[in-house]
């Protein structure tokens, strides 16, 4: 008799779990909702082009300061007179560079590799070292134009994050119809660790690399977290030097400084632009910002200038929390203050933590804030599901990048809390990013107004669209049309934003077909 077969039963594989799938969920969802052409789902579902590559730089000698206990060994070292103590370089870790000869011609006591500074602390010495950075450019889709996104600085990066940040560009800038793709990237480092000419060299050579995969018309960087027009300015000049037609090239990066063809109104175009859904949302009410009372997560770009076009609109800002601390004022933070306080430079840390305007809170009390709105305005996944049931806001909008987790996303619609999702919300950035490769293009400069004027519209035209199809509510105004977008039944607003972006694509693979 043969012997009793024995069967094994394999569990099925479960897909693992990422930022990147996490992030593609409402994708699959709306997808699903509109039926989506199953071979458009499959050229959006995974990105056209995954770069990964290294760079290398040559870091400068460091002062790395000792704790008072290792200190005390050094009593009796005399205190080094520096001849030129702008030569020292003070980063937000504590250490500081040396740049050029900072020591030479000075009365040096070093101590085995140890000397204290006038300010009394004992430091180590550390020559500068060879080290070497991982670099990312992931090109999701370029559909409907040239791949465009940001560069972003940060030590908590990886490919899946990429991934999902490029295809969030994607929907975007199909969400306010500008024809550009999606795609995003950087460098894993933190930029606070490293001197200002250390972050020029390590910014040149990632360029260096770069240039081969982007170009005007091809793959368009512009500012993201850790990175600011400098930066922009740094990657354009290392792309066109020595290059026949340079001016030609100077849409290649947007975000860039005005004085050297960035647009009028783009610093603060991703903090107008939530405004503007915010203004738009209180006006189709029957109300306005005035007098709203609103708390920030993140106090950079994004968070400080929406904080301030709210504040300028009659809003009252409770509270703030950025990477160093959470400050509170039930009477209403004082603004313009806070910004004067962040950006002072010997605030090395840019950050709201120690602003006398406020008392100081932790993280978990700003999330149980009673105010009518929240602005994450930081990283992603800030808000989980255990967040969105202490919530006592009326409204979130989102100025980040997928601030919010697929959890956290139920509870706040079981909640019914009111949602300006992100990828309409902090579209204004993208938008102006726009308007700036168009003047780049043509050689034009235009105004603040103008480019604000035509903000607004792009922006409450695209986040009406959207409400309308959550509503199921097909119409055409002087300002908007929704007809080809509604779907014959209601959806909640993130499927909605998910639907007209998908919609848009869409009509360019059917219209334009595959070339095979
Ligand atoms: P930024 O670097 O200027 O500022 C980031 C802020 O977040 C800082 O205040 C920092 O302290 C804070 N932060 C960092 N880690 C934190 C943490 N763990 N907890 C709390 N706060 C933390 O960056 P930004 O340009 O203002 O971008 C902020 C967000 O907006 C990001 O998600 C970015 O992708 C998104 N965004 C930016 C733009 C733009 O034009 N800058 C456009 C669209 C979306």
């Amino acid at each position: 008799m043969p012997d009793q077969e024995v069967f094994m039963r394999v569990p099925p594989a479960t897909p693992k779990r990422t930022v990147y799938t996490d992030a593609m969920q409402i994708f699959h969802r709306a997808a699903d909702v509109i039926g989506l052409a199953p071979r458009v789902r499959l050229e959006l579902e995974e990105p056209d082009y995954e770069h990964i590559f290294y760079i290398t730089a040559k870091l400068k000698d460091r002062l790395v300061p000792l704790s008072p206990e290792q200190a005390r060994e050094f009593g009796d070292l005399p205190a080094t007179k520096l001849r030129n103590p702008d030569g020292l370089e003070p980063l937000a870790d504590g250490n500081y560079i040396l740049n050029g000869r900072a020591l030479l011609g000075s009365d040096v006591s070093i101590r085995g590799g140890y000397l204290r500074l006038q300010d009394g602390g004992v430091y180590k010495l550390v020559p500068g070292e060879s080290r070497r950075f991982k670099a990312y450019r992931v090109q999701h889709n370029q559909a409907r134009g040239p791949y465009k996104g940001g560069i972003r600085y940060h030590h908590e990066v990886s490919l899946d994050l990429f991934k999902a940040l490029a295809a969030e560009m994607t929907w975007k800038t199909a969400i306010v119809e500008i024809p550009f793709g999606g795609a995003k990237g950087g460098i894993q480092i933190d930029p606070r660790q490293y001197g200002k000419e250390e972050i020029e060299a390590i910014t040149l050579r990632f360029m260096y690399k770069l240039k081969r995969l982007i170009g005007p018309d091809v793959d368009i960087p512009a500012p993201d977290v850790g990175t600011n027009p400098e930066i922009m300015g740094l990657l354009f000049r290392q792309y066109s030097d020595g290059e026949n037609e340079r001016h030609t090239l100077r849409g290649v990066v947007t975000g860039k400084d005005i004085r050297i063809g960035g647009s009028e109104g783009r610093v603060k175009a991703t903090g107008r632009g939530v405004a503007f859904c915010i203004e738009d949302y209180y006006a189709e009410k029957g109300t306005s910002v005035h007098g709203k009372t609103f708390m920030v997560q993140g106090f950079g770009n994004v968070g400080s200038n929406v904080a301030e076009i709210l504040h300028s609109m009659g809003a009252r800002l409770l509270a703030v929390n950025d990477a160093e601390g959470t400050i509170y004022n039930g009477d209403g933070i004082d603004v313009p203050a806070l910004i004067s306080y962040v950006q002072d430079p010997k605030n090395l840390k840019r950050s709201v933590a120690g602003f006398p305007g406020a008392q100081r809170i932790s993280k978990k009390d700003l999330f149980e804030i009673q105010a009518d709105m929240l602005i994450p305005a930081a990283l992603g996944g800030e808000i989980t599901a255990e967040i969105a049931e202490r919530l006592r806001v009326r409204l979130i909008a989102e100025g980040a990048n997928g601030p919010t987790t697929p959890e956290a996303d139920k509870v706040i619609t079981r909640r019914g809390i009111d949602l300006i999702p992100d990828i309409i919300a902090n579209a204004g950035g993208v938008t102006v990013s726009y308007y700036e490769w168009i003047q780049n293009k043509r050689m034009e400069g235009w105004s603040e107004a103008e480019v604000n004027r035509k903000l607004e519209f792009g922006m409450k035209r695209n986040w009406r669209i959207i409400r309308d199809i959550a509503r199921n509510l097909p119409r055409q105004t002087e300002m908007h049309d929704s007809r080809r977008f509604c779907i014959g039944k209601e959806v909640d607003m993130r499927c909605a934003a998910m639907i007209l972006a998908l919609k848009r694509i869409e009509a360019h693979y059917q219209l334009e077909g595959f070339s095979q």
